[in-house]
């Protein structure tokens, strides 16, 4: 399994990433930690002609907040620098907690939030937990700019909106009403193992009455999907076991889960109904975002 032979640019910044990108069209991607790239390069999975690196971008490199707007995360941030950020632990801990989940130490150091979501493996860790605090995503091409929620950005397996020439460059996750929020996850082993299921969820409570809820399952669907039904059915409603078990029910026939070598798609769809329970009443009770 060797590398085939490729041309490596080293932009400068963003502006010069997506000029090369326009300029080498389908033949040019984009490479920030490498851990999925050069995996699927050294499978013969795919054989860009150009890579154009973006991990050393330090404009992709932030993690701030600003008041009135929200966390903004560079899409260069790797996911230990998600697991170990003061930021979000005060803001909102549920991103780090996830990103926590994802690999093992040495992929975390390497891998970023930008190549996790625009990877757009279905089993992808960290999309459920930042589309259940309504994230956005700023994308930057060689003609403009423009951004969108990020449950917007995922077309299909390995499939993004994203044009040759466009990169992720942040996310926003905005000051939001969110009073609980949590991602757990299901693998084949305790660590480092891809979500057989993945549920992320987060609830404004009023008292003891849900006044929102967002339910995102990850590893169950070709995106990962909102369990909508099951969003409207909290809605209004007092918290407790056995609501969270209802909603769990309909969350669980809102998947369109495939069967593969880690689970089939009956086991899939239980485990959606087990874990959607776990992860409300986890975001009601910790009492953190
Ligand atoms: C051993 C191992 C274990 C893993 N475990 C997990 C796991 O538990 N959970 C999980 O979710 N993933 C896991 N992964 C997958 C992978 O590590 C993550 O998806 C990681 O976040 C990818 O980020 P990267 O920076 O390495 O992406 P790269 O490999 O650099 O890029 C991936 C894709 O995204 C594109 N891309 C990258 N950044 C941008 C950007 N800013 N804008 C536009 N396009 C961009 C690239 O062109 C490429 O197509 C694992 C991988 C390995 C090798």
């Amino acid at each position: 399994m060797y590398l085939p032979d490729f041309e490596y640019f080293t932009p400068n910044s963003v502006e010069e990433a997506c000029r090369l990108l326009s300029q080498y069209g389908s033949k040019a991607v984009a490479i920030a930690g490498g851990t999925d790239i050069l995996v699927k390069m050294k499978k013969e999975v795919m054989a860009p002609e150009v890579l154009v690196s973006i991990g050393h971008l330090s404009e992709l490199k932030k993690i701030e907040y600003v008041p009135g707007k929200g966390v903004v995360i560079g899409a260069g941030v790797t996911h230990n620098e998600v697991m170990n950020s003061k930021i979000l632990h005060e803001k909102y801990l549920s991103v780090s907690e996830a990103a926590h989940q994802m690999a093992n130490n040495q992929v975390r150091n390497l891998g970023t939030i930008g190549g996790n979501i625009c990877n757009a493996v279905p089993s992808a860790d960290m999309p459920p937990i930042l589309i259940a605090l309504d994230t956005t995503v700023k994308i930057v091409g060689a003609k403009g700019e423009r951004t969108m929620p990020l449950e917007n950005v995922f077309k299909g397996p390995n499939q993004t909106v994203l044009e040759n020439d466009e990169l992720i460059t942040e996310f926003v996750i905005p000051d939001g009403n969110f009073t609980g929020s949590t991602y757990i996850k299901f693998g084949l082993r305790a660590s480092g193992a891809l979500a057989v299921v993945g549920v992320a969820a987060s609830v404004q409570m009023e008292g003891d009455i849900v006044k929102d809820a967002r339910i995102v399952l990850g590893a169950v669907s070709p995106v990962p999907v909102r369990a909508k039904e099951a969003e409207n059915f909290l809605r209004g409603k007092k918290a407790g076991e056995e609501l969270f078990a209802e909603a769990g029910v309909i969350a669980s026939g809102e998947c369109r889960p495939i069967s593969d070598i880690r689970g089939s798609a009956e086991y899939r769809r239980d485990m959606v109904r087990v874990f959607t329970r776990r992860a409300l009443l986890k975001a009601v009770n910790e009492g953190h975002v």
